[in-house]
């Protein structure tokens, strides 16, 4: 019990603004997200801390994430999402429509799988069969965002298209970092991916190294434009900064930075958390929320937009 629990959440780097949102809402949540994964960490471990903290965010419905899930292009839900725990077990769910809580399936394959991702309506099925909960189906707010989407004209490529339609709607996937009081660090991400993606497209938030990484030294959370975040497995690559350079703020500024020299601005936020810890986040769009607190503090909130 050498360890004083830490809790980390970010609701999404992008724009932020000129979004049909309460951000007094938006901060509350977050806030409250933090809290749940540090009241669990009385009872549980880090993997617990990070998927309550993430199915709360997923339930409520203000994220592009379980509820909240933003539409692809032709109206439909799908989710990514994944978890991982310093000890290496990790577990991701990619392009499942059935649960609510995609975070919860991810969980299942990562501990009761001998796989670290399943996919599509098998996934779906396991979902069903162990009784999650199931999606109620597009939000409001998505649909009007996907009916607002859809006339906009369509960009020359897909970055392109994609750094648009974040500057015009922003984009606010979900993800947490934990570490418990054994010292135990894990990481998850969880998202309805990118608006208007092609159905079928699967993003960074349930791989492993991309969305997400933990080892004994650091959890990080990645959130931006999963392309780009797969190609250079953001998450793993903070991971092996911090090792090189020993210094979180220098690993997280580094990783952001060099992410922004190959693929431009407006394409990854980080949350990062050592296993001392430090708590450090960084992004190259405008904005990304993120709140963060050990056991005994109030969450304080960081990363929201410039009015
Ligand atoms: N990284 C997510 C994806 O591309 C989107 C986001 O972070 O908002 O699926």
């Amino acid at each position: 019990m050498g360890f004083k629990p830490v809790v980390v959440v970010h609701g999404g780097a992008g724009v932020w603004r000129g979004l049909d949102l309460d951000m007094g809402a938006v901060v509350k949540t977050l806030k409250e997200a933090v809290m749940i994964g540090l009241d669990v960490s009385r009872s549980g471990g880090c993997l617990d801390m990070v998927v309550e903290a993430i199915a709360f965010l997923e339930d409520s419905g203000l994220f592009n994430a379980g509820v909240g899930s933003v539409l692809d292009y032709v109206g439909g839900v799908s989710m990514d999402a994944g978890v991982m725990i310093s000890s290496g077990r990790a577990g991701g769910v990619a392009a499942v429509t059935y649960p609510r809580n995609p975070i919860r399936l991810a969980r299942i394959v990562a501990e009761k799988t001998p796989h670290i991702i399943m996919a599509g309506p098998r996934a779906d099925e396991l979902a069903a069969k162990l009784g999650l909960e199931k999606h109620p189906g597009p939000h409001w707010r998505s649909v009007e965002r996907w009916k607002t989407a859809r006339l906009k004209p369509p960009q020359s490529t897909w970055i392109a298209r994609r750094i648009e339609s974040a500057k015009a709607l922003g984009y606010d996937t979900v993800g947490a970092v934990a570490l418990d009081s054994n010292g135990c660090l894990a990481a998850g991400a969880s998202t309805g991916g990118v608006l208007l993606k092609l159905p079928g497209r699967v993003g960074d938030s349930c791989i492993p190294g991309a969305g997400f990484y933990a080892n004994g030294k650091v959890a990080a959370s990645a959130t931006g434009i999963g392309e780009t975040i797969i190609m250079s497995m953001s998450s793993l690559r903070l991971a092996q900064l911090y090792e090189i350079v020993g210094v979180l703020r220098d690993a997280v500024e580094l990783t952001v930075r060099e992410h922004t020299m190959r693929w431009g601005p407006g394409t990854l936020g980080l949350i990062a958390l050592s296993s001392r810890g430090e708590v450090e986040a960084s992004y190259n769009t405008e904005a990304m929320p993120w709140a963060s607190a050990s056991l005994g503090e109030e969450p304080r909130v960081s990363g929201l937009p410039i009015a």
